[in-house]
Order: C-alpha cells, then structure tokens, then sequence
C-alpha cells in the first residue's frame, strides 16, 4: 500500500472516530498520522485509542504515527453570580484573587501566574478573542483594566495573553501526568501547546528522554520572537492556527504560515498545518472553496503535513473529509506549479556528508529519471534530510526500527519500510531492489539510488550512494 501524494495527514481522533472501524476508514481514506488531543481526552481513552491504532497498524502492515496533544496552560476565568455580564467599551473592570463569584466590575482569576507576568499596557483577550482588556495597573493580586471591545461574558470563558511572556512552563501538572502516560504507552509525537521558550522545549526533552518525538505548537506571539531556537530544539513545529489567530490579528497568519513553514523547511524540521483547514466538513460533506485553496495553499509551500482537528473527531464526515485532503494533495502535487514553488524554496545543502548525498541522490534520481531514492536510516536523521531535499523522485525509508518508521510517517514524502539492517553491500542492493519493486515503486528494468552509510547499520554514518538496477535478487 503506498499513497499517491508526498504530504502526510494528520486526523485528530473523537468521538465520530473511536472504534476500530472508523479508525481503519481514516486510514484508507489517506490518514497517516493520529493525534488524540488531551483537552478532550481521559488516559484511558489514550489508552484504549492506542491499542486500537496499533492493532488497525498490524492488519494494514504499514507505520501509523501517534501524536499526543498535551494541553498546556490554557487559562479560564473564574464564574459570575449570574453567569453572564456584559462589557461595554470604556468600563472598568477587574481580576482578581478572590475566590468568589464576579460580577459587572471584578471576576476570579484563578491562575497566580498571569498576576506574576502582566504589566500595565498588556492586553487580556478572552473568549475566543471577542473580547478585549487593556491592563491600567497590575498588583500580585489585582489586573485593573479598561474594557476595549466589549460584549457578552460568561463563566470560566478562556483568557489568552499576547503581550505577556507567562513565568509557567508549558508543562502544567496534567500535562505532566498526561505526558507520562503517553510515554508508558510507546507513542510517537508529543504536541506541546503555548510553546513560548526554547527552555519549554528542553524541559520535556527531560521527561521524554528519546522515548518520543517533540512537536513545538506555535501558537504565541513570544514563541515568534524565539523561532529559530525553538526549531533547533524541537523536532517538528506545528503551524497552530487556532490560538494563533487570537493572540494576533488574524490577517496575519497566513503570512506567518508562510514564515514558519519556510523556516523549518530549512532545517529540515517537519511542519504541521493545523485548524480549520476543512471546517465547514463538521456539518457539510463537501467543503468551501475557501477551504479547498486554503490546504492547497499549505500543500504548495511543501508543508510536511496538513491536519484535521474537529473535522475528523467530531464531525458528521471525518473520512470524507481525509479524503477530500488526499485529492485536493495529490491534484496540487500534479499541478506544474507545484514543482516549481517547491524548487524556488529549495534550501541549500549545509555542509555535511548527509546533506551532500541526500542533494546528489536527488539531483541524480531526477536528471536519470531513476524511480526511487532508497534511504537506510536507523534514527530517522538521514531520512530527514532525504525528505528536506524534496526530491521529485519518491523517497523510500528502510529502517529496522519500528519507532523510527512510525516518526517518519509524519515527514513529507517518505514511505517507510521495515526491515533488517542490510549484511553486506550486495544484500543492501538486493533488499533496497526487491523493496522497490514489492511497495509498486520500480519496475524490473528500471534504476533506483540508494544512500547509505559504510560501515552498514551504524547512525549517522551515511556516506554512500549507488544508482542500481531494480531487478529482483538472483
Ligand atoms: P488546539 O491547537 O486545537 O489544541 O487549540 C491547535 C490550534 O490552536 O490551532
Ligand atoms: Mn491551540
């Protein structure tokens, strides 16, 4: 089984998407990656989900890759004795310690850390952004502020904080729990939301210890102001549309998209596209134009993936909607325009061997108009480095690490194959050969490139590249 696009898909899970079958439809409809989001999971949800995609991963015989979504501090209010007021432009209004009910002038805060960080002239944004605080004076246990945009106000609605770099980790208490759970369970990508600092990153490095990969969800404006240290320390980014959108003016995320999937593409750093991408899917079976162009937008710029968040965990079409991402790729990935975006913003090799053989094995593959570029790779790096190139040959992954696979399966481009570390240079010819021709990429008159590293099996080591013939091993 391969797919006929290079970028991957991600579908968040839910409750249109919980049983064995639902899952497997995602999966046939084009899904390669699963993300449990834990704002809306229990652990033994997590728990059952996983066992369920592992199981779906065996009768299907290819990589699937988790991806938990830890929570972060997402902050609420506090209640009112009414449930609701009304902000109107111009009123004063006030946050505070006090636990007790609020009303038309003050409500609870329950989060110590916002009084910590906010200074005069911060702005407080809640309830999606619909509403607008100024902050004119701020204490350890008073946020005075004048009312910008006003409107309705209701118990516990969010609070988000653009201007404010927060003295909290992106781990609170739950996502600590959550995050060990996941890890006892053998999952592939853990998402961390509200990044802000390179040291959110490191942090769950820590805990996480190589047992998964880190994804920085860029979601605040203080993660933009540290970027490129943020991509150097994690392992994929995600583009978090959602959160984005409130804590900046929304007229500006495009252009940020644009930004951040360029930056990881020099890296090397897989970059999800996430939120809304085919809202109107929750409730339609067919999605807008709007919608349509806005994943072909992502899908041109050669993100490494697009996701689905309530589309396929909630929604009334969650595989239709897998589906209408699968064809809308794979007509983009046609499009003549497609290459030459994708060729524009071809970062340079950087100086290494892997950069220098993963550029030659596409430059090669393309001018001999070879059928695949076969990569072994034990940790994953080389395959990466592969897929940075974003060769139009296919690229296929060989690994004997089934970890490595289901990471990979999140990467633009890469079909991974599991199997055994090659003996000897002709058993690394035949296997790269054989594989190619069994996965329905190379026929047997055709040639393939293979990279590798010498001695074989050892990480990081690649250092080798071979045009060979397709044909089967005698
Ligand atoms: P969320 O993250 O769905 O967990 O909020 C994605 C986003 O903010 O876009
Ligand atoms: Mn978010």
């Amino acid at each position: 089984m391969k797919r006929e696009r290079r970028v991957k898909v991600v579908a968040t899970l839910g409750p249109a998407s919980n049983t064995s079958e639902t899952i497997t439809a995602l999966f046939e409809a084009g899904a390669d990656v699963f993300r449990i989001n834990m704002s809306h999971t229990p652990q033994d949800e997590l728990k059952r989900l996983h066992a369920v995609i592992r199981d779906v991963e065996k009768t299907v015989g290819r990589p699937i890759s988790v991806l938990v979504d830890l929570q972060g501090p997402k902050f609420r209010i506090g209640t009112f004795k009414d449930e609701r007021i009304e902000l109107r432009h111009g009123d004063a209004f006030t946050l505070d310690t006090k636990d007790r009910p609020g009303d038309q002038k003050r409500v609870f805060l329950p989060h110590p850390e916002i009084f910590e960080g906010v200074s005069k002239g911060d702005r407080l944004l809640l309830n999606d952004g619909r509403q607008e605080l100024l902050v004119t004076a701020a204490s350890k246990t008073t946020i005075k502020t004048k009312v910008v945009h006003g409107g309705e106000l209701s118990d516990r609605k969010g609070v988000s904080l653009p201007d404010t770099i927060l003295p909290v980790t992106p781990l609170t208490p739950k996502d600590r729990s959550d995050l060990e759970y996941a890890l006892n369970l053998d999952i592939d990508w853990i998402a961390l939301s509200f990044v802000q600092r390179p040291d959110d990153i490191a942090e769950c490095r820590k805990i996480t210890a190589g047992k998964a990969a880190i994804m920085a969800k860029i979601e605040k404006p203080a993660a933009l102001k540290n970027l490129d240290e943020i991509i150097e320390q994690s392992d994929g980014i995600m583009v978090a549309r959602g959160d984005l959108g409130v804590e900046l003016p929304i007229e500006q995320v495009p252009g940020l998209q644009k930004r951040l999937t360029r930056a990881a593409r020099r890296t090397g750093t897989p970059v999800v596209v996430a939120t809304q991408m085919l809202e109107s899917m929750i409730e339609a079976p067919v999605p807008t134009r709007a919608e349509v162009s806005d994943v072909s937008t992502a899908v041109f710029e050669g993100a490494d993936a697009i996701m689905l968040s309530a589309e396929s965990a909630m929604g009334t079409y969650p595989d239709r909607a897998v589906a209408m991402m699968d064809k809308i790729a794979r007509e983009v990935e046609q499009d003549p325009y497609y290459t030459q975006t994708i060729h524009a913003q071809r970062p340079q090799p950087e100086p290494t061997t892997a950069d220098a053989i993963s550029a030659a094995a596409r430059s090669a593959a393309e001018t001999l108009n070879l059928a695949a570029i076969v990569c072994y790779t034990s940790t994953g790096s080389t395959g990466l480095r592969a897929a940075r190139e974003r060769p139009e040959t296919p690229i296929i992954a060989l690994t004997p690490i089934p970890a490595t696979g289901r990471r990979l399966a999140l990467v633009w481009g890469i079909h991974c194959v599991l199997t055994a570390d090659a003996r000897d240079q002709d058993d690394m010819v035949d296997r790269a050969a054989r594989i190619s021709i069994e996965e329905g990429f190379a026929a047997a008159n055709e040639r393939i490139a293979i990279m590798a590293g010498l001695p074989l099996g050892t990480p990081g080591a690649t250092n080798m590249l071979r045009i060979a013939h397709a044909m089967r091993p005698r």
